[in-house]
């Protein structure tokens, strides 16, 4: 790593250096960030992503780390951990509520504040963890709804560090997809986002969130995790393509398919990246062979898995 590089990045934030990713991500697995930078600021954001890609450096953006699988070998070049965490609004614009978002903000915690204050539009994002850049890449949803059912807009920077703002329709938001996944928007931050709210009922929202809670606490495992591992095929859901391969329970290394939720991969405890992705792998073929149906992974696979 090129140490001026490193030197100008501590100036800007704090640096550490090795640091595991196991310690980060809600798996519990991966290897070690070579560089790992803290951005609590939107400027420490913007600028340590455009120092470590102007100095030629592969640059990975961790939200929460609730979607990726980092590989044994860790990543190479800059992690930078988004911290940001400015809301600005709701505040109304006529036609209803406008907040500008930070995207390190969570957007559970966001949904039960927002729910709380009497406004509704995220009330179903409540259990879903992670960052507001993470949901926006994923087009995070539940419950029938996702991110493009609120998202007005959204400022990202480039390598340069110059804000760009994007619509709604530039960040093509689909089923667990989003202009990023399919690369047509690539080398890019998600700085914040703007979402839609309306005037609501905060009894009535908080009810709501209970029966959201209650909902997850049956239906999902506890323990390492990383949400449902592969997205839904069109005709039936991925957890029972997997439990008719014959795979609910299985367990490779110290990784398994959950018994409550098949779709679930869990960590039990020191499981390596390779369990996992070998247990994916199974799935995948298993699947296929049996359904002719391919399972797409819903979870990002970042860094060096062999
Ligand atoms: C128990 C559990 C339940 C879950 N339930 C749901 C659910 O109901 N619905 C659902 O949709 N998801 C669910 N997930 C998956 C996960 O919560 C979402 O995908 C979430 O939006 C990921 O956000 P993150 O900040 O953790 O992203 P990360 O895992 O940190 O990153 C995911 C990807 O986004 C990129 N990225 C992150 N931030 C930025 C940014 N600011 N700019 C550019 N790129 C960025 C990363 O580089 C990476 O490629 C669940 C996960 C768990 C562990």
């Amino acid at each position: 790593m090129n140490s001026e590089l490193v030197e100008r990045l501590r100036r800007l934030a704090e640096v550490k250096l090795d640091e595991p990713l196991s310690r980060h991500v809600t798996f519990g697995v991966g290897g070690p960030a070579d560089v790992y930078l803290i951005a609590n600021t939107e400027d420490q954001l913007r600028l340590g992503y455009s120092l470590a890609r102007k100095a030629g450096e592969p640059v990975f953006i961790y939200g929460s780390g609730s979607n990726v699988l980092v590989g044994d070998g860790g990543v190479r070049g800059v992690t930078v951990e988004n911290r940001t965490a400015q809301v600005e609004g709701p505040s109304s614009n006529g036609a209803g509520f406008k907040a500008r978002v930070a995207s390190g903000v969570s957007l559970a915690a966001l949904a039960r504040r927002m729910s709380s204050a009497g406004y509704s539009g995220i009330e179903w994002a409540c259990g879903i963890p992670g960052s507001l850049g993470g949901a926006v890449v994923s087009n995070a949803g539940a419950y029938d709804r996702s991110l493009k059912d609120v998202l007005k807009g959204s400022r990202l920077s480039d390598d340069d560090g110059n804000v760009i703002a994007l619509s709604p329709e530039d960040l093509e938001l689909d089923y667990r997809k989003s202009a990023f996944t399919r690369g047509t928007i690539h080398d890019k931050v998600v700085l914040s986002v703007d979402l839609r709210l309306e005037r609501g009922d905060s009894k009535t929202l908080r009810e709501r969130l209970r029966e959201f809670d209650e909902q997850r606490r049956t239906a999902q495992p506890p323990g390492r995790n990383c949400g449902s591992v592969f997205k839904n095929p069109p005709d039936n859901p991925s957890w029972w393509y997997i439990e008719q391969a014959g795979l609910r329970g299985h367990t490779i290394g110290k990784a398994q398919f959950s018994e409550r939720h098949a779709n679930f991969i869990l960590n039990l405890g020191g499981a390596r990246a390779a369990d996992i992705v070998a247990l994916m792998e199974l799935a995948q073929t298993r699947v296929h062979e049996e359904f002719g149906v391919t399972l797409e992974p819903e979870v990002a696979l970042v860094g060096e898995f062999s």
